[in-house]
């Protein structure tokens, strides 16, 4: 039917998400119908996203800078710290406009299962960060922002603990996150509604 390259191409955006064989197949034909207009520009973006964009060293957001331009920004609340699972989470609340303070990205929650553990999600990056800003700040707060599924439960609990003895206040978000909920599906009005309702923990 084709060359090796183009069942590699095909096999590969099949395994992006939200995309099947049928679909990578269509893309994949769509790309080569438009090479300088869609193909070479995309494969110039994928090249650009893979060598520049890396982690925040402060809070794990994706960016270019060593820190992200959120950690960068002086007029963000420094003690208010918002834990999220995902970049997409972080992207979701910032175009809600309802939070001011910085942020923190796991890149998951905590699910053993997985081989997602305390060390991949970069727990001891986190207590440091939290103690650093609790050291620098009277009244500080963590909002931990994961979802609202059995492992983004026992993640905050999990984080709760270890965040035990430091001078912070450990809140949730609330109302409005259906069970089983990840913040990335919520309508902005929702996470709005989750965030000003979140409820202290512990
Ligand atoms: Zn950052």
């Amino acid at each position: 039917m084709s060359d090796d390259s183009l069942q590699n191409l095909i096999k590969r955006l099949g395994k992006l998400p939200g995309l099947g064989p049928r679909s990578a197949q269509r893309a994949a034909l769509a790309l080569i119908k438009n090479k300088e207009r869609d193909m070479l520009p995309l494969a110039r973006a994928l090249y650009d996203v893979a060598h520049y964009y890396k982690p925040c060293v402060q809070c794990n957001n994706l960016t270019e800078l060593d820190k992200c331009l959120i950690c960068n920004d002086p007029r963000r609340d420094e003690n208010r710290l918002c834990v999220v699972e995902d970049v997409s989470d972080l992207w979701a609340m910032e175009r809600a406009g309802v939070f001011q303070g910085k942020y923190f990205v796991l890149g998951g929650n905590l699910n053993i299962m997985d081989g997602r553990g305390p060390t991949e999600l970069g727990i001891e990056k986190l207590v440091s960060y939290v103690t650093s800003i609790s050291a620098l700040h009277n009244a500080c707060e963590i909002i931990l922002a994961t979802s609202a599924t059995v492992e983004g439960q026992t993640t905050a609990h999990y984080i709760a603990e270890r965040l035990e003895g430091l001078s912070v206040t450990l809140s949730r978000l609330a109302h409005g996150v259906p069970v089983g909920g990840e913040l990335n599906y919520l309508d902005d009005g929702t996470l709005a509604l989750a965030m000003k309702a979140r409820t202290p923990v512990g």
